[in-house]
């Protein structure tokens, strides 16, 4: 699975840094994310969904490739 991040979306309200820090980091200039990991391996991918919940403005999702 692929996590893409629509940057025009973003808020920068970092729900999805707090939620899963190991996939996504902030922009220090405007706090838009940062997707740290594009593809999420099984172990990260209930991390990435609940990522994708949380984020208020829609901007994430997740695509499967497969
Ligand atoms: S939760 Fe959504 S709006 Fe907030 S920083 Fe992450 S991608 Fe942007």
């Amino acid at each position: 699975m692929r996590i893409e991040a629509d940057l025009d979306r973003c808020v920068g309200a970092g729900q999805c840094v707090l939620t899963a820090p190991t996939l996504f980091d902030q922009n220090d200039e405007d706090g838009r994310v940062v997707v740290l990991v594009t593809e999420v391996d099984d172990s990260a991918i209930a991390a990435a969904r609940e990522a994708v919940h949380v984020c208020p403005s829609g901007a994430l999702s997740l695509v499967d490739d497969r």
